[in-house]
């Protein structure tokens, strides 16, 4: 297994999902890629090569190999007549056999004689005697070989290596030499090919997107009427699911320029670079427009400022505000959209979300069964399928796997093909390759065990029908089992008109609601699972307000036992902080008064599910069978056997 190369969604494996922890190194110093040292020390060995090379030829054609000889043994080759011609040189005197002076281009092969100069005035009194021809030259051999040599070849070796220098600072991420120019990549028009059916299961996503592309096209049409388009449009789901390919999408069908930067590129080591680099981000994409920024993880500068007291990150921080200021500086007519995705919005600064900055929030979830099929289908589009491979059985077992899982799992079992030697794809690649990919997602906690899934189906379904009975309750929109963040399946509530005041029967429903998870767990397999945590924190807290905040205890009928403080300066996210002001024995009453209701709602609610049990397994069969429910379908179900 380990020769075949994994494919897929390399960034997905890498990020925990949705967890808490800190899920984008940024801050921290670039540095340049292994592959960019490997031909860093590459062009190293050719330096030294070409300055070893350089010497040698020197020593070769400059400095003919002489032998060097002592001053006494070139005196006595003198007397002896050997010697007939010297030539005085600063460095050396050298003794010729000939009287001729040969071209210094034509190598020599006459023995000579060399040796260091002493300061022997007797010397030339002997050359005179034995008739010696004697001349000095002021430099050695100032040919223009050596001229090139000894002054073009180091200059043009040093100007190399300068050259050389710069542009490998250059490459390394530009902090010193061209601070904050941006890296964006520019796409020009027509460029991406990306288009909406190429990304299936996120419908929603895409109906709130589509309006956005008309925009890019006919943005005339809306300021026309004088219509706001959000400047900013947020993409929030876990990692794989397609948000990157939205955007692409979005930019492919409104055949404009896409500008696409991570968060963490404009994070970087020197304070002022990541905002420079906004601020060039977008000078370049108002000059474009119309056109899409595009930055992706954008929680790597979003994080919240608030949670930064005492030692935060200055270059995070500018760079942010930049973010703000350029955000709110430029008229949402101007046809510049920013799109941005994300899979932690919990960890945002606020300030992001205010109106007209991404005040709109698509979410991008997993694909649910349809959906799952559909993009098997889209991936499988350049890969040859045997006759009996059944694309909806694999995307039946494949709950909880995100788009990008699903192209790995088309990839990975387009591979085992090629190497079981068959010409197409069969249906045992598919399972073997789903196999594989189950196993990493378990340990993740994405995919369900059945158990598990029955489980979730009821407990979802619990939610529901409790909700779907409650008077004044808001209606149920979408239920699903498909794990989203900690939560393995989700009851999505609506509220048909936004609610001022809440009365205390509302209170008493939305605890109702939160139960009726538990609730159904209780009664399909006889015992609690930790599945409802969350469900029982929210309800106490439902609880404990009504006691402490809005006076609707028995005891304390009107009176509010908490005060509210001052909220932080610049904080609007946080709630204001909460003083007791009651002593030990009420909190006694409190933590038992709590305990109280939610005991006799927990009563009633099993009561309402039990009187309903027939509904209750039919939604759970549903939502096993189907994985989501949206209102229409839910409400069938609650309406063929609903007992009130
Ligand atoms: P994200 O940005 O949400 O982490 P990506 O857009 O980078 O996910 O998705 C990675 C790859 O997975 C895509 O290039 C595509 O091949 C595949 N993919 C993910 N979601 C979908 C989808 N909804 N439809 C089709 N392909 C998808
Ligand atoms: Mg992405
Ligand atoms: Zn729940």
């Amino acid at each position: 297994m380990s020769d075949i190369p994994s494919p897929g969604p390399g960034n997905d494996k890498k990020k925990p999902k949705n967890s808490g922890g800190p899920q984008f190194p940024f801050g921290g110093p670039k540095l340049p890629d292994p592959k960019k040292f490997g031909g860093w020390r590459f062009s190293l060995v050719y330096i030294i090569i070409l300055v070893i090379g350089m010497s040698l030829f020197n020593y070769v054609f400059l400095n003919k190999v002489n032998p060097t000889v002592d001053f006494s043994e070139f005196k006595s080759k003198i007397v002896t007549g050997e010697i007939k011609r010297v030539e005085l040189t600063d460095s050396y005197f050298t003794g010729y056999t000939t009287l001729q002076r040969v071209s210094s281009r034509t190598p020599s092969t006459e023995p000579v004689y060399r040796t260091v100069p002493i300061n022997d005035p007797d010397l030339v009194k002997l050359m005179d005697e034995k008739g010696v021809s004697y001349y000095a030259v002021s430099r050695e051999g100032s040919t223009i070989l050596n001229i090139i040599f000894s002054w073009v070849l180091p200059i043009a070796f040093f100007f190399f290596i300068w050259r050389f220098l710069m542009k490998r600072l250059g490459n390394m991420g530009s902090n010193v030499l061209s601070v904050g120019n941006s890296r964006a990549v520019i796409v020009a028009e027509g460029d991406i090919a990306t288009r909406f059916p190429d990304v299936a299961g996120v419908d929603e996503a895409k109906d709130e997107l589509v309006e956005v592309v008309d925009f890019l096209k006919n943005p005339k049409k809306y300021t026309d009427i004088g219509g706001k388009i959000p400047k900013g449009v947020l993409l929030v789901g876990p990692p794989g699911t397609g948000k990157t390919l939205l955007a692409r999408a979005v930019a492919g069908e409104a055949e404009v320029p896409f500008f696409r930067m991570s968060g963490a590129d404009f994070v970087e080591m020197f304070v002022g670079v990541g905002a420079a680099r906004v601020r060039d981000l977008f000078k370049q994409a108002r000059e474009k427009a119309p056109c899409i920024i595009f930055i992706d993880e954008l929680d790597a500068i979003g994080k919240s400022r608030i949670n930064n007291i005492g030692g935060g990150n200055d270059e995070r921080e500018q760079t942010l505000n930049q973010l703000l200021v350029e955000m709110d500086g430029f008229d949402a007519t101007s046809g510049l959209i920013i799109l941005a995705a994300t899979n932690r919005p919990d960890v945002l600064d606020p300030a992001l979300l205010r109106p007209g900055r991404f005040d709109r929030q698509v979410l991008v979830d997993r694909p649910d069964l349809k959906g799952r099929e559909a993009i098997i289908r889209i991936h499988s589009k350049t890969v040859k399928l045997g006759d009996e491979v059944d694309l909806e059985a694999i995307a039946r077992v494949t709950s909880g796997f995100s788009g990008a899982d699903l192209a790995n799992i088309v990839n990975e079992a387009a591979l085992l093909a090629v190497r079981g030697g068959r010409k197409v794809v069969e249906q045992k690649d598919f399972n073997e390759a789903i196999e594989k990919t189950v196993a990493g997602l378990q340990k993740k906690t994405r995919v369900l065990k059945p158990a598990e899934r029955k489980l979730t189906a009821y407990h979802e379904a619990g939610h529901a029908l409790v909700a779907a009975f409650t008077p004044g309750s808001d209606p149920v929109q979408k239920i699903s089992i498909i794990p989203r963040g900690y939560a393995l399946g989700y009851t999505l509530q609506m509220p048909i008109e936004d609610r001022y005041t809440i009365t205390q029967s509302d209170l008493l429903g939305r605890i109702d609601v939160l139960l009726g998870g538990r609730v159904a767990e209780a009664m399909v397999s006889g015992e609690f699972s930790t599945g409802a945590g969350n469900d029982l924190t929210k309800a106490t807290d439902i609880a404990r307000k009504m006691i402490t905040d809005y006076g609707m205890s028995d005891r304390f009928k009107n009176v509010a036992l908490t005060s509210r403080g001052m909220r932080m300066p610049g904080d609007a996210a946080q709630e204001p902080m909460f003083h007791r002001e009651y002593s030990e024995a009420t909190q006694q009453y409190i933590d038992e008064e709590i305990a109280n209701i939610v005991e006799k709602r927990y009563a009633g609610v099993t009561d309402i599910l039990s009187r309903n049990r027939a509904v209750l397994d039919t939604v759970a069969g549903q939502l096993l069978e189907k994985e989501t429910l949206d209102e229409k379908e839910f409400k069938a179900l609650v309406g063929a056997g609903a007992d009130g």
